[in-house]
């Protein structure tokens, strides 16, 4: 286990692309970072670097306090784990997971030692003696964390490892890397696009725009507290809803208008002019009253399994919101009124940036 520390970090690679820039993260001892964006944003380009792959053009990597920017890979003691890593189709289970230790002239009793326990964690156990061919697509991905795990690094780094797998055995598998990190406690960095994936497994997040982190911290701080529209509309599953308006100053009041839509805050600072207001849908509930901040029509009722959502389409745009649990649901058609929360009310500047009322 080790701390990380990453400082003014920048890649541009021969091509010209600058696939991260001046990017700066301090990893704790023992901490699961989940590094979060869109495709191309650079996230596998951090790991190669983390991980000795590729030489950064400017800045330096760091563990335990010590520079690590110049170590050849071997030296760095970091294992990588792949989506759909290959195992070697002619050798055992056993042989798969031991080959990394094997190949570092590892003493064969301690290699042997080291395979049955990440079998006996990772549920292989019983199938030490098989071939990739006659295990299902979970038990081989199973096998290649094995196979990062028996070499006990300082630091694991995950680049998108479930994304080939289908939705239960992702499932499976993120409660599997959870329950291993948990264990082990080793200091990882976990690559992924899928939010979800990222908000359930970090310790913190930090998400990723062209190159640039643009927002770190918990899981509860990204969805709650984003930074800017870009985080805010980035992460939320159903999306941010987003109303573009303006602010009126009304008397010691702020008050935020829309066509179909205007509401009050109890604001410490007075502004006017343009904004961007964002609702999750749990900041707005159906309300009947008249006076409830926004009316519209139901449009669609989407039931869940567990979860309901309720699209209202308004004056000032569609809102998606969670129906109370027990509460009685809406039908198609029907006008209800929107009681937004003044409290859970994000605002953005029309470039993008937080508005920051209280
Ligand atoms: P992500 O993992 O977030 O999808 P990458 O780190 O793979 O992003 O890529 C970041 C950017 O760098 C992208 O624009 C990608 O096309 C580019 N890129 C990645 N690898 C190379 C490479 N070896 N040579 C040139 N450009 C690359």
């Amino acid at each position: 286990m080790a701390s990380l520390s990453v400082k003014s970090l920048s890649l541009t690679y021969p091509n010209g692309v600058r696939a991260l820039d001046n990017v700066t993260l301090e990893i704790e001892d023992g901490e699961f970072l989940a590094v979060l964006g869109p495709s191309g944003c650079g996230k596998s380009s951090l790991l190669r670097l983390v991980a000795g792959l590729e030489t950064p053009t400017s800045g330096s990597i760091a563990t335990d306090g010590k520079d690590i920017t110049a170590l050849e890979p071997k030296d760095r003691d970091v294992a990588m784990v792949f989506q759909g890593l290959a195992l070697y189709p002619h050798m055992t289970v056993r042989e798969n997971m031991g080959f990394g230790l094997f190949a570092r002239k590892t003493p064969a009793e301690e290699t042997d030692r080291r395979v049955r326990e990440a079998a006996a964690t990772l549920g292989l156990a019983e199938h030490l003696h098989k071939r990739p061919r006659e295990l299902s697509g979970g038990e081989r991905q199973r096998v290649a964390l094995g196979r990062a795990l028996v070499r006990r690094p300082r630091i694991f780094l995950f680049d998108e490892p479930l994304s080939s797998l289908d939705a239960q055995l992702r499932q499976e598998l993120r409660e599997e890397l959870a329950r291993l990190h948990r264990l082990t406690r080793t200091t990882s960095i976990y690559v992924t696009h899928d939010q979800k994936e990222a908000l359930s497994l970090g310790n913190r997040v930090a998400v990723f725009e062209r190159g640039s982190v643009r927002q770190i911290g918990t899981p509860d701080a990204i969805y709650r507290d984003p930074c800017d529209l870009f985080v805010a509309r980035f992460v939320g599953d159903p999306a941010i809803n987003l109303v573009q308006g303006e602010f009126a100053a009304d008397g010691g009041a702020l008050t935020f208008r829309s066509p179909g839509l205007s509401f009050s805050l109890p604001a410490m600072r007075a502004r006017t002019g343009r904004a961007i207001l964002g609702l999750r849908p749990e900041a707005a509930v159906l309300g009947k009253g008249p006076d409830s901040g926004a009316r519209g029509t139901v449009e669609r009722v989407e039931r869940l399994g567990g979860d309901t959502l309720i699209h209202v389409q308004t004056e000032s745009g569609r809102h998606i919101v969670r129906a109370e649990p027990r509460g009685a649901l809406p039908a198609p058609g029907e006008i209800v009124g929107l009681t937004l929360d003044p409290t859970r009310a994000l605002f953005f500047e029309p470039g993008g940036a937080r508005i920051r009322v209280d």
